[in-house]
């Protein structure tokens, strides 16, 4: 069971818990996903930039170089010492020596007017043409382009006064491989610039400069535009977290790549940030873990008190056994299961006998402790398929499934021999006995109520056939409760339709003078006749009817025999009346209204009546004597009556059952068994009556153990009120009284 009941839980936990652990654990790495990501889409942005920042830097370095070329070529003074004349020395001084010393160009050269090299120049040093050579190729590819513009300027004359021409630089830069070393070549027309001095023909010379692209120049750029370890390769380099851009020469071919590592701005924040994001992680998930622990905590508190109220509502508290809801909830499945030719389900109804005496006799914790011992023998008795279950009070029931009438009898008769058994408890010893009845259902279509009233049904025909015992449940026992219910239904509308009515059974003395009568109850049902009290009135008690029914008889009785002032009448009165808190009250009002003297009347009761302690019972028989009513104790000796219960309750009288009068003369036991009972009587100074007389014989041997007073249908048979007044000449008009068949006549009319 409780294996079951961790892996509901589990299963429980599991499907509320799962999602949540799953979903922060997502969310977490989620989290550290996007910082992540956001980190490399940052760099990877940086970089990008960065990149295009080389790029148009690398671009203005080269129009700056072109700039600073474009002064000492686009001059007047050039066009004088290169054009007009060439002077080398100006030349040394204007373009190899300042451009070295000042920016670095390492190179100088002039060509002609027919493109030819006149003047080289090699880090401010005058050097000799050939030193032009390497450069020719890349020179010559940039030539055409200025030939071309030069051809399209405007012509240029020499400018006078204030009307300066201010001619446009026809300049071309590229960059070539010279020797391994990448350089930058600027290609420069020789022009004025205010235009004092014109060229000397339509074709000028042309200045080349060249400045390596070197460690030095790398430095400044770098410096220049925050690049990290800028580099010229030739190919680009293949190593990560390197960027790098092409130099391309004009023809489109990669001279070389300048590579760099660019910036890692995310890199860089995440570095700084890490371990207070790491920290907080670590935060976050261990408040997630702590509300998933404490969350998973109360949830187990809400299981655990959730399973003790589901084991309350189907458990019975006393002896921890599933209960009538339980029974109900196993046993319909199971009865649905059972199809033709399945093994049957076997109902066992199981009933202590006499548990009320233990109750009444011990008090209710040794009918605790009965209970719960009784709960033991069967859980000892029963293997684990079989379910026990208690319906309340000293009902239990046991279910047995795929069972034969074969082993649920012999279950049955293990239950009845266990019960049997002396229970030792901290009350004592206690001894217990029980009935069964036993429903074996074999077919579908029974539902559990159904099924549990039929093991019912047997289970009180157990008690009727006197306890302790085993009965299997017939059809025909149903048949006979539902004749009961209709016969229930009959009897509620008896009291009004007229087919009650009283008879009065005289009751007389030796001498044979009527000196009593004894109400009884005749019931003429329209369909099945006389309907004996026997039948009539334990049905009256247990179905609640028995209040009104008494009701019924004290009334008519006391109308009855109102009047009659020459004998008593004796009225029975049931044990359940007895033990209804409105009894005494209902016949004191009785008494006012009918307006009858109580003295005259006599209450019999049974000697089960007065068992047990019942305060009610105790209050209401001492209200009846109150009232002036004696008490006799009916069908005596039958029952458990003790001396104590007739000095307690101030028995004025007992009747001896007819069924020891029906033995006298069989025997001298008989006898002195009723000679016992008159001596008891005598002694504790009761009057004494036989009832059930039907020879002269019965009556001459009770005369001889010294009873007085006799009843039966030797003396009398039960006759209506009018009969029997007309017989005690008390208040009747009619002379012949009308005697039930058998009536002895022969009464004397009392003095
Ligand atoms: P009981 O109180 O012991 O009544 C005596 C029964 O013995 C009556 O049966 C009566 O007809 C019967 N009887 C009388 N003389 C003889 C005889 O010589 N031989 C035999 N064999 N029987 C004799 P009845 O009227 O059938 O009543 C049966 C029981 O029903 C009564 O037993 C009584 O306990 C109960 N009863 C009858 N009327 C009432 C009533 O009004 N209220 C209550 N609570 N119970 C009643
Ligand atoms: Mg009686
Ligand atoms: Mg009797």
């Amino acid at each position: 069971m409780s294996v079951v009941h961790e892996s509901i839980d589990d299963r429980s936990k599991a499907r509320l818990f799962g999602p949540i652990v799953a979903m922060t654990t997502a969310g977490l790495a989620l989290l550290v996903f996007l910082a992540v990501f956001l980190v490399m889409r940052f760099d990877q942005v940086a970089a990008q930039r960065e990149t295009r920042l080389v790029q148009s830097g690398f671009e203005r370095q080269l129009a700056e170089f072109d700039g600073i070329v474009n002064p000492q070529v686009n001059w007047d003074d050039a066009v004088l010492n290169l054009d007009q004349t060439f002077t080398p020395g100006w030349a040394d001084l204007n373009l190899g020596s300042y451009l070295f010393t000042y920016n670095g160009f390492t190179r100088a050269f002039v060509l002609d007017r027919n493109d030819q090299p006149i003047y080289a120049s090699v880090k401010g040093e005058r050097a000799r043409i050939d030193a032009y050579r390497p450069f020719a190729a890349a020179v010559s590819r940039l030539l055409p382009r200025i030939r071309a513009q030069e051809q399209l300027r405007p012509p240029l004359t020499p400018s006078t006064g204030n009307r300066d021409i201010i001619t446009r630089p026809i300049q071309a830069h590229s960059i070539a491989d010279i020797g391994g070393i990448p350089f930058v070549i600027i290609v420069t027309l020789v022009q004025p610039d205010v235009g004092r001095i014109v060229p000397r023909s339509g074709r000028a010379p042309i200045s080349i400069n060249a400045i390596p692209i070197d460690g030095l120049m790398l430095e400044a750029f770098a410096a220049r535009y925050l690049v990290d370890d800028l580099h010229l390769h030739r190919q680009a380099p293949k190593e990560p977290g390197i960027t790098s851009i092409p130099l391309r020469g004009d023809d489109g071919k990669q001279i070389a790549v300048l590579a760099w590592t660019p910036g890692q701005p995310g890199m860089d924040l995440l570095e700084k940030i890490w371990g207070p994001a790491l920290a907080a992680l670590v935060l976050l998930s261990l408040i997630a873990w702590t509300v998933v622990r404490s969350g998973a905590a109360i949830f187990s508190e809400l299981l655990a008190s959730e399973a003790r109220a589901r084991h309350l509502a189907f458990h019975d508290p006393l002896t921890k056994l599933p209960n009538r809801a339980m029974l109900f909830a196993r046993l319909q499945p199971r009865l649905a299961e059972i199809t033709a030719g399945s093994p049957p389900l076997a109902v066992l109804a199981v009933d202590l006998d006499r548990f009320k005496d233990v109750n009444d006799s011990l008090g209710h914790h040794a009918g605790d402790a009965l209970i719960q011992s009784v709960a033991a023998r069967l859980r000892q008795e029963c293997d684990d398929s079989a379910l026990i279950a208690r319906l309340g009070g000293d009902e239990f029931v046991v279910l047995l499934n795929g069972t034969t009438r074969e082993a649920a009898v012999a279950m049955a008769d293990r239950i009845v021999a266990a019960v049997r058994k002396p229970h030792d408890s901290e009350y004592g010893r206690l001894e217990a006995g029980c009935s069964v009845g036993v429903a074996v259902i074999e077919h579908a279509g029974v539902d559990p109520s159904e099924a549990l009233r039929w093991a019912d049904l047997a289970l009180y025909r157990s008690k009727e056939a006197g306890r302790a015992r085993v009965t299997f449940f017939e059809v025909e026992m149903d048949a006979a409760l539902r004749d009961r219910r209709s016969l229930e239904t009959d009897l509620r509308s008896a009291m009004n339709d007229g087919s009650l009515r009283m008879v009065y059974q005289p009751q007389v003395d030796r001498a044979g003078r009527i000196v009593a009568v004894e109400a009884l109850l005749r019931w003429k049902h329209p369909v099945r006749g006389n309907v004996p009290p026997g039948v009539f009135v334990p049905l009256a008690e247990e179905c609640g009817l028995i209040l009104p029914l008494g009701e019924f008889v004290m009334r008519r009785v006391f109308e009855e025999t109102g009047r009659w002032t020459s004998v008593r009448t004796a009225i029975n009165v049931s044990a359940v009346q007895l033990r209804s808190s409105g009894f005494a009250a209902q016949v004191m009002r009785l008494v006012a209204q009918v307006g009858i003297d109580p003295t005259r009347y006599e209450i019999e009761l049974t000697e089960t009546a007065l068992l047990g302690d019942d305060p009610l019972t105790a209050a209401n028989v001492e209200a009846l004597k109150r009232m002036g009513f004696s008490i006799a104790l009916d069908d005596f000796g039958t029952g458990y009556s003790s001396l104590s219960v007739l000095q307690r309750f101030s028995v004025d009288k007992i009747k001896i059952d007819r069924s020891f009068v029906a033995t006298l003369g069989g025997g001298a036991e008989s006898e002195a068994l009723v000679d016992a009972m008159i001596r008891l009587a005598r002694a504790l100074k009761l009057e004494v009556i036989a009832e059930g007389v039907e020879t002269e014989r019965q009556k001459e041997r009770l005369i001889s153990c010294g009873c007085r007073e006799f009843q039966g249908h030797l003396i009398g048979m039960p006759m209506r009120s009018d009969d029997l007044a007309a017989l005690i000449g008390d208040g009747s008009s009619r002379q012949e009284p009308r005697q039930e068949p058998g009536q002895e006549r022969g009464l004397r009319r009392r003095a």
